[in-house]
């Protein structure tokens, strides 16, 4: 059952840890948010122009993790796997109060997130929830990396491919329906890396809080976390959940089919833009009634909404 309505919590709830990256301690409390107001972070560490809406149109780096950037500058990063959670709880709106610049990581899933939530009641608002329903297939090409989505009916399917040249990740492949599956194995899978590539991430400066705690890693054909994996496609399924992370950017729910090759959060990104800005007849936004469609126009929409809040 798609829902008609917009939801938010009906309280805040609050969670911390290390950033992946930064490796900095961070707290954020999540609270209720306005009616078609999205997902908006709250710098609380900063005293003015703290404010960044989460949307495509904000992506400022999509290297290893999303982040996110208002006009001033001003960032938060790593947010793909808490908008995820928010996804998979039928929240469509909230306020992300954050005091660091990125997410804390917990366990490298959306999992501790989604128990949060989970202890707080979702509630109804009174406008209606938006969809982008797709109507004909968009695709992009990047070097080796493929993503397309085509029509789905009323459902947002997402099938991934991975082709790792390591054995143990290999080519895995999943598909998941999140209106009718069971997400658990989804949510629950963990971010990972081989071991020989850490060198350079750190070189980067990033990965900074990464730990067998929060990262699955993979040295040659031996997993190096000692309880292995939570599920047999744990890689996939992290990329897939990742994918939905992403995709909460786009400030819609989507009715496609998703076919992704080896993508990550750079590919999913810019196929948003590509959507918005070149294949806008390729889709409709509805909004639902028990017995009747309503199609609204995108621009008019999207206009009301401040995308540099
Ligand atoms: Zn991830």
């Amino acid at each position: 059952m798609l829902n008609i309505y917009q939801q938010t919590l009906s309280q805040s709830v609050n969670f911390e840890g290390v950033g992946l990256h930064t490796g900095l301690k961070s707290k954020i409390t999540i609270k209720p948010g306005k009616e078609d107001q999205g997902i908006l972070f709250i710098r609380t560490d900063l005293s003015k122009n703290n404010q960044i809406l989460a949307n495509y149109k904000n992506v400022s780096s999509a290297k290893l993790c999303t982040t996110l950037m208002n006009k001033n500058k001003v960032k938060v990063s790593t947010v793909e796997h808490l908008l995820a959670a928010l996804y998979i709880s039928e929240i469509d709106n909230a306020i992300i109060e954050i005091n660091s610049e990125e997410v804390p990581i917990l366990d490298g899933s959306s999992k501790e997130f989604l128990n949060g939530l989970r202890n707080i009641e979702v509630v109804k608002q009174s406008k209606k929830r938006k969809y982008l329903k797709i109507k004909e297939k968009v695709d992009l090409k990047l070097h080796d990396k493929e993503i397309s989505i085509s029509p789905n009916g009323f459902s947002f399917q997402i099938e991934f491919k991975l082709n790792y040249e390591n054995e143990i990740i290999g080519k895995q492949k999943n598909s998941i329906n999140l209106n009718q599956d069971n997400l658990e194995n989804l949510y629950s899978s963990r971010t990972f890396c081989l071991l020989e590539d850490i060198d350079n991430i750190k070189k980067m400066g990033l990965a900074k809080g990464g730990t067998l705690e929060n990262a699955l890693v993979v040295d040659k054909n031996k997993i190096l976390n000692s309880d292995g994996l939570r599920n047999s496609k744990e890689f996939v399924n992290h990329k897939i959940l990742d994918l939905v992370g992403d995709f909460m950017l786009s400030g819609y729910r989507i009715l496609g089919y998703v076919n992704c090759y080896q993508g990550g959060h750079q590919l999913s990104c810019q196929f948003l833009s590509t959507l918005f800005k070149n294949s806008s007849s390729k889709f409709e936004i509805l909004e639902l009634e028990t017995n009747k469609i309503t199609s609204i126009s995108h621009e008019k929409y999207s206009s009301r909404v401040a995308v540099n809040a």
